[in-house]
């Protein structure tokens, strides 16, 4: 019904469809209404019609002879007649526009009966005047018109022909009727004034009802999604309790059997008393870590890296990290490539490698019997070639109805998970985000009881050019975590550690004094600036968040004092963003806190290769970790050492002559190819030497340079 709406004010165009249909709503209850009292009233009108006919009439028209008059038939048929169709319409067709219509023509018809019947008595006329005020109750104009028109026309005809009728005179002067009408357009004017004001104010009222409602469904809404978010946040906590519970029981208990029975229990007891303390820390790290991932995730701040990386490496990694505890359960752990394997592609390793472990490290939780196989391969039927991970196992598998839920945050696909098999719900959530953030996808299918496949896709940049092979190289050592913490000298080293928090000043003390160096310490920024200024230091290892003077501002000001020697940033969370504010404030390296033994003897041993009179501290022969006893992959590793030859002379070619282009693109190679052949002692300098390169520092490429070609002397097969 688009007329009621035609007449609204102009303030109020427009309005929702909700509005419109409140509002036509509200007028079709408005008309139906109407429609009966009309109905009533037609009834009502016709018996006293015929009352006025029987009592009335007799006096008028013939003076006082009373006799039963011809009028009382026309009251009686005339006025049943106008009667009948409007009832009729207002039950058969109620609220409709015809309807309407029909009753206003039979109200202004039934007033010129009353008129006529009256013997047009002037008193009658105001039955007009009562149809269009009664009729003015339908808030809609345009029955007026109908109405109007045909008072006007009654008074204008029988004005002519039978003034009796209607003026209740013999002869009436000409324009009389145009008097009645000009009485009856004035009321019209008044009912059409009153008319549209009440449309506005219904139109206002259809306005704010929905308004409300609209506020009453946001306000359940969010009624709602503060309980879910309630309920969802008392279950990660109790979830979180737990998880944090299980490997702190771990630490306090052992700690308190070293202590107490320290001198009673063998040398070999202590040492898994030690490693299981040493394995709960990990786990509490990792799940801190998802946490401060997710939240991350939630702030949209997950910022991802693309470096070139090789991928069989880091799944490799992955794998072997993994390994030990499925063989401690029993479970199968394979992995292999389908199809070409890329040397290297562009991604952020680190992240990929989070990724995976949160796949693998499900399969394996969810399988108690049978094996986990992961399958790689490159995909290249999408606008950009992908890296496809599969994850397949022969575990507990989901429920249809839990595939999509299981990825958002705290959910698990059964409560009773948690009890069995511990978690927080975290894991798939941000691995999600980590194969979307990095151009991919991670998706799952799955049938109950019998396992699981989940594929983590991520872009693998452009492979142009990209060396392949066609079967991967067995790789052996697996993550720095597991490797072995003393294998370093760092005789000679003096290195300054600043950190506010005790503890870690004693531990970083103790790892760097046991492997040789030289250690003074610093409590905050301020205290470093003093020492360093007052001594020199070969590196310094910088906490970032301290109190007195935080790590970037006492770097920046130990660099203005002339310090060039490597800042290592000590930081919580090594991630991108951070990384880009230690660079500016003037840090050469990061270490993630807590700080792993492993990591930093690798990193400080770096340093004491570049320094010259030191490196004799090393061992002099450096082998490939791969298995070098295997004739294929000898000859590949021998391939390498031939060719590390001639491209070290093309490297310091390229830096006497300033082709920095040239030599980015030889040390991008050897970051590459060191690692995949398992020297990753070249990663790092390769990596530097290359970042120098492209950066333009000649001068600063000159120290990465020569630990490569210092390195290379010391390769064998
Ligand atoms: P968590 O493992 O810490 O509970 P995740 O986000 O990694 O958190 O996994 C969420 C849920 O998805 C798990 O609790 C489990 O119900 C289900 N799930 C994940 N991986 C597997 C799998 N390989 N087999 C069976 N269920 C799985």
């Amino acid at each position: 019904m688009t007329w009621p709406l035609l007449l609204r004010s102009p303030a109020n165009q427009d309005p929702s469809p909700a509005v419109q249909q409140r509002l036509t709503d509200h007028y079709q209850r408005i008309y139906r209404r109407t429609d009966r009292m009309f109905a009533v009233l037609m009834a009502l009108q016709w018996i006293g019609g015929i009352v006025i006919a029987y009592y009335v009439s007799p006096h008028t028209w013939i003076g006082a002879t009373s006799q039963v008059h011809p009028h009382l038939w026309m009251a009686i048929v005339g006025g049943g007649v106008l009667a009948a169709l409007p009832i009729a319409m207002a039950i058969f067709h109620s609220g409709q526009l015809p309807t309407r219509v029909v009753i206003a023509c039979s109200q202004v018809l039934f007033s010129s009966l009353l008129i006529h019947l009256a013997g047009g008595r002037i008193e009658t006329h105001f039955h007009v005047f009562g149809s269009l005020a009664f009729l003015a109750a339908y808030r809609d104009p345009l029955v007026l018109l109908p109405a109007t028109l045909i008072v006007a026309a009654d008074h204008l005809i029988r004005g002519v022909f039978w003034p009796e009728s209607v003026f209740g005179v013999t002869t009436a002067t000409e324009w009389r009727w145009l008097e009645h009408a000009g009485w009856v357009i004035f009321e019209d004017i008044v009912l059409l004034i009153i008319i549209l004001e009440s449309r506005r104010e219904m139109l206002e009222l259809a306005r704010h009802t929905v308004q409300l409602e609209e506020r009453e469904d946001e306000l359940e809404l969010a009624i709602d999604a503060a309980e879910q978010a309630n309920r969802t946040k008392s279950k990660f906590l109790a979830n979180m309790s737990h998880e944090i519970r299980t490997p702190l029981n771990g630490i306090l208990g052992f700690t308190d059997v070293l202590l107490r029975d320290r001198d009673s229990i063998s040398p070999q007891e202590v040492d898994e008393n030690l490693n299981i303390i040493r394995r709960s820390g990990h786990h509490l790290l990792s799940l801190i870590n998802d946490v401060l991932d997710l939240s991350k995730i939630e702030a949209d701040k997950l910022q991802v890296e693309s470096i070139a990386c090789s991928p069989h490496q880091i799944i490799s990694d992955a794998v072997s990290v993994l390994r030990v505890g499925a063989t401690e359960k029993g479970v199968g752990l394979h992995y292999r490539w389908d199809g070409h394997i890329p040397e290297t592609i562009h991604t952020d390793p680190y992240r990929l490698k989070q990724l995976l472990l949160n796949l693998i490290g499900n399969a394996i939780k969810f399988t108690q019997q049978g094996s986990i196989v992961v399958v790689a391969r490159v995909e290249r039927k999408h606008a950009q070639p992908l890296l496809a991970v599969e994850v397949r196992d022969t575990g507990i598998g989901i429920p249809a109805a839990k595939l999509e839920e299981i990825f958002r945050p705290f959910v698990q696909a059964d409560d009773s998970v948690t009890r069995k098999f511990g978690g927080t719900g975290l894991g798939l959530a941000i691995g999600r985000q980590i194969a979307e953030a990095l151009g991919g996808s991670l998706t799952v299918t799955s049938t109950v009881g019998k396992g699981s496949t989940f594929v983590a896709r991520i872009a693998t940049g452009s492979l142009d050019g990209v060396a392949t092979y066609d079967q991967p190289p067995q790789l052996v050592g697996g993550d720095v975590r597991e490797s072995n913490p003393t294998a370093c000298d760092l005789t000679g080293m003096n290195v300054l550690v600043v950190d506010d928090g005790d503890t870690n000043r004693k531990l970083i003390r103790l790892l760097l004094e046991r492997a040789g160096a030289k250690v003074r310490l610093a409590e905050n920024g301020q205290v470093a600036v003093d020492l360093a200024t007052q001594a020199s230091f070969d590196v310094v290892l910088m906490d970032m968040q301290m109190p007195v003077l935080d790590g970037y501002s006492a770097t920046a000001r130990i660099r203005e004092r002339g310090f060039t020697g490597p800042v290592v940033a000590l930081t919580a969370h090594a991630m991108k963003g951070d990384r880009e504010k230690c660079e500016l404030a003037g840090c050469t390296d990061y270490l993630s806190k807590p700080v792993e033994a492993g990591e930093l003897y690798a990193l400080l041993s770096k340093y004491i290769a570049t320094q010259a009179g030191t490196t004799t501290n090393l061992p002099t022969e450096i082998r490939s970790m791969l298995p070098t006893d295997d004739t294929e992959i000898r000859e590949i590793v021998e391939e390498f050492l031939d060719t590390l030859e001639v491209k070290t002379i093309e490297m310091q070619q390229a830096w006497d002559a300033g082709d920095l282009d040239a030599l980015a693109d030889l040390a991008h190679w050897l970051r590459g190819a060191g690692g995949t052949v398992g020297f990753a002692c070249f990663s790092n300098p390769a990596s530097e030497l290359e970042d120098c390169a492209k950066q333009g520092h000649r001068a600063n490429a000159s120290a990465p340079l020569q630990t490569i070609c210092e390195l290379r002397e010391r390769v064998v097969l």
